[in-house]
């Protein structure tokens, strides 16, 4: 079997707490009402964001709040075998996690019947886009000049070898033991999103949470930046 972890490095070199390389650009399309693009290792993701606007057809509405309604796509080239086009099981769940991450830092109250879509572009896919998507929703969102209680921050830890550890890669996400992505309001530290695949004890849980939040915290630093830059002065 392959070592993931030789001389206390991973296979690409990180520490057990580092991230991979993280790159955000905000307002990169001119046609959405906001958007951003990252960069995050090997992956590339796009969020393009329009609303608040009138919810169609009427009967999604809801007369109290918006609702926001998130498409999470994987394109044909994001993997190494094409992927198939369309909506699959996975990218149903990933939309429907992202939508209700991303409801709960809206000021949805301020906009009845209203609709927020959010679309979330894969161009290049390795571990942890699900973290990517929402990383840049969030920035998009905040682009498009919609009132938010916070950013949404998102990072994943796993457990690879033994270890506990920071944003898997593709390689320890195909061979690793458990790969948990974890998304905050890092203000209040609220859990928005917490999924799990594979095995933990609770000390391993306890660990793998802390060092999670910590790294979001880190990305909501980036995603701060990436408005300042885009913004100056605001
Ligand atoms: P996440 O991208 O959020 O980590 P998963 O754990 O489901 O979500 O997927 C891990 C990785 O597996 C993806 O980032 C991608 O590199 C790869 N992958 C996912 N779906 C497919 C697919 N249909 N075909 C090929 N590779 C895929």
């Amino acid at each position: 079997m392959e070592q993931l972890i030789k001389d206390g490095r991973r296979i690409d070199g990180r520490k057990f707490d580092e991230l991979r390389q993280i790159r955000i650009e905000a307002g990169v399309l001119k046609r959405a009402d906001g958007s951003a693009y990252m960069e995050w290792g090997g992956n590339k993701a796009l969020a393009a964001v329009y609303g608040p606007r009138e919810a169609r057809p009427r009967h999604i509405q809801n007369p109290t709040r918006a609702i926001v309604q998130c498409r999470y796509n994987m394109a044909a080239f994001s993997v190494s075998d094409r992927k198939r086009q369309g909506p699959d099981r996975r990218s149903v769940e990933i939309s429907k996690i992202m939508s209700e991450a991303l409801e709960h830092v809206v000021f949805t109250e301020q906009f009845p019947r209203a609709s927020i879509d959010v679309y979330i572009e894969v161009l290049q896919a390795d571990a942890g886009t699900r973290c990517t998507g929402l990383t840049a929703a969030s920035v998009a969102l905040a682009d498009a000049g919609i009132p938010m209680r916070d950013f949404v921050s998102s990072c994943a830890v796993g457990k690879v070898d033994g270890q506990i550890v920071l944003d898997l890669g593709k390689q320890e996400d195909n061979l690793g033991d458990a790969d948990l992505p974890i998304a905050i309001m890092p203000r209040t530290k609220e859990i928005l999103l917490l999924q799990m695949d594979g095995h933990l004890t609770i000390e391993e849980f306890n660990k793998a949470v802390d060092m999670g939040m910590n790294a979001c915290m880190e990305i909501y630093e980036m995603q701060k930046e990436a408005m300042r830059k885009k913004y100056p002065g605001d």
